[in-house]
């Protein structure tokens, strides 16, 4: 048996039909196939090589005449009759295992056509990711550093939560005091209070009062589609506002990811809280970050995160009273012209916002300004304000009969003549296109528990609830 001398390498390829043609002439002597790759290498009778030449496809050099033995190459193609063609030429014959070489580049050739498919699919998937605020949250979540900083200033009507976070400032500002001393004060602070009520901008008031930066996220853009990802997003974040401590950490919506653990066997919820709570037990050992967290519902909380040392104290932000109203008015009245005093305006206008949030009420003066410049007129009057309040509730392009009717009760209220008041609501909602208030119907629909006719029966409380704020009947 010779089966060093079968080299696949040297071996010049032939034609299988030259194969079977030596085969049948009896001039080969040995037989191998090779594992796995198809190929049949062929050795001839010493001598039968000189008339094979001719029939070599490629590498004369290869099978050069000093050669004793001739090894020849060809492709396995199907043919029934090989075995009984190898058996009548009495040929040795029987396989080889195919060099590694060529098993690698087939194994490397399998994977890739395995892999190349999934290629865009991973590109979808990290895009997806991306778009979920991954990768580099903590830089989007820091504050812009040429905004003007936020001050208590700024934040008007809630002085009782105001009150709380001013010690959460000095601890900020004297972070350096605190460390390597068992910190007392609370390391992470829950603003719990309805949509709009302000409590972003307190905790942004409270990283402005102190001179540090923030870094703000919304719970909701930890909730990724894969599980762990969320909760490497945590720890991204908070290592980035470690890296710039003194720093405040500001999540809204906390009850996205702070619901209880194990409710909806939501594994990656679950993880990325456990992430956060692991993050907040960061600051028992004080490196100035503190952490403040705004829901909706605390009561939805994971008990876990109201532990000492995490968010201990509670603060709540409410709607604001009447007094409260005025104040934040006039914080968005800062530098605008009003027709009145500044005092009388937001005193008119909170009047009639009872329950309105922060939020709406900045949007009352945004669109009361608007009103005032597209009459071209740089005096906001408290009519465009009453105007801006019956946008704000009821959306943009109706109310405007409201507006006429909030207006007559101010007069009213300064003394004005009730019958010339009615007069002037009757014909500014004739104006308006909603005709003259009757009894039933009234304003809003109301069911005419308010007799529109007497303006003064617009109580706060039913403004809240949209009586006589609303559309005039069409
Ligand atoms: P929340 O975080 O409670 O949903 P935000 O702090 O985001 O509310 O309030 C949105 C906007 O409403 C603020 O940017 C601000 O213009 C206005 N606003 C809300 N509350 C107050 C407030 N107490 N004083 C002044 N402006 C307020």
């Amino acid at each position: 048996m010779r089966k060093a001398a079968i080299k696949p390498r040297a071996a010049p390829t032939v034609l299988y039909s030259h194969f079977v043609k030596d085969l049948t002439a009896k001039k080969v002597v040995a037989v191998r196939f090779e594992e796995g790759t198809g190929r049949i290498l062929y050795e001839l009778k010493e001598g039968a090589q000189q008339q094979q030449q001719g029939g070599a496809i490629a590498d004369k050099e290869n099978a050069a005449p000093q050669q004793k033995r001739t090894i020849l190459q060809t492709k396995r193609i199907p043919d029934e009759k090989l075995m009984t063609r190898l058996e009548a030429a009495g040929v040795e014959f029987g396989s080889i295992a195919a060099p590694a070489t060529s098993v690698l580049s087939k194994g490397a050739l399998t994977a890739m056509a395995l892999w190349i498919p999934l290629v865009p699919l991973y590109f979808m998937f990290r895009n997806m990711a991306n778009k979920q605020g991954g990768g580099g949250n903590a830089k989007k979540a820091r504050a812009p550093s040429n905004e003007k900083p936020v001050t208590f200033d700024d934040v008007a009507g809630v002085d009782a939560a105001k009150a709380e976070l001013v010690e959460l400032v000095e601890m900020l500002k004297s972070a350096d005091k605190y460390k390597g001393v068992k910190n007392r004060l609370p390391t992470g602070c829950l603003l719990v209070g309805p949509p709009g009520t302000g409590k972003t901008l307190l905790a942004k008031a409270v990283a402005g009062e102190a001179g540090v930066p923030f870094f703000a996220v919304a719970a909701s853009e930890f909730v990724e589609l894969f599980v762990g990802r969320g909760a490497a997003r945590v720890r991204e974040l908070f290592a980035e506002a470690r890296k710039a401590s003194p720093a405040v950490v500001f999540i809204d919506e906390l009850d996205a990811i702070g619901a209880r653990r194990g409710a909806g066997l939501n594994e990656e919820r679950d993880q990325t809280l456990n992430q956060m709570l692991v993050e907040m037990d960061g600051f028992n050992k004080p490196r100035g970050v503190l952490v403040l967290a705004a829901t909706n519902r605390a009561e939805a909380l994971d008990p876990a995160l109201l532990r000492p040392g995490r968010l201990t104290r509670r603060v709540f932000v409410g709607p604001p009273d009447f007094a409260g109203r005025a104040q934040i008015l006039a914080v968005h009245l800062r530098g605008v012209r009003t027709a009145e005093s500044l005092a009388a305006t937001c005193d008119a206008v909170a009047r009639v916002t009872g329950g309105f949030t922060g939020a709406e009420l900045a949007n009352v003066v945004n669109e009361g300004v608007l009103l005032a410049a597209r009459d071209d007129r740089e005096v906001v009057t408290v009519d465009d304000l009453f105007s801006g309040a019956e946008r704000t509730r009821n959306g943009v392009g109706v109310g405007q009969g409201a507006a006429t009717v909030l207006s007559g009760l101010r007069k009213l209220m300064q003394g004005g003549d009730p019958r010339e008041v009615l007069k002037e609501v009757r014909d500014g909602s004739d104006r308006n296109g909603g005709g003259p208030p009757s009894g039933g119907g009234g304003f809003g629909g109301g069911g005419g528990r308010n007799d529109p006719n007497d303006p003064s029966n617009i109580s706060e409380a039913n403004r809240r609830q949209g009586v006589g704020m609303s559309m005039p009947p069409t």
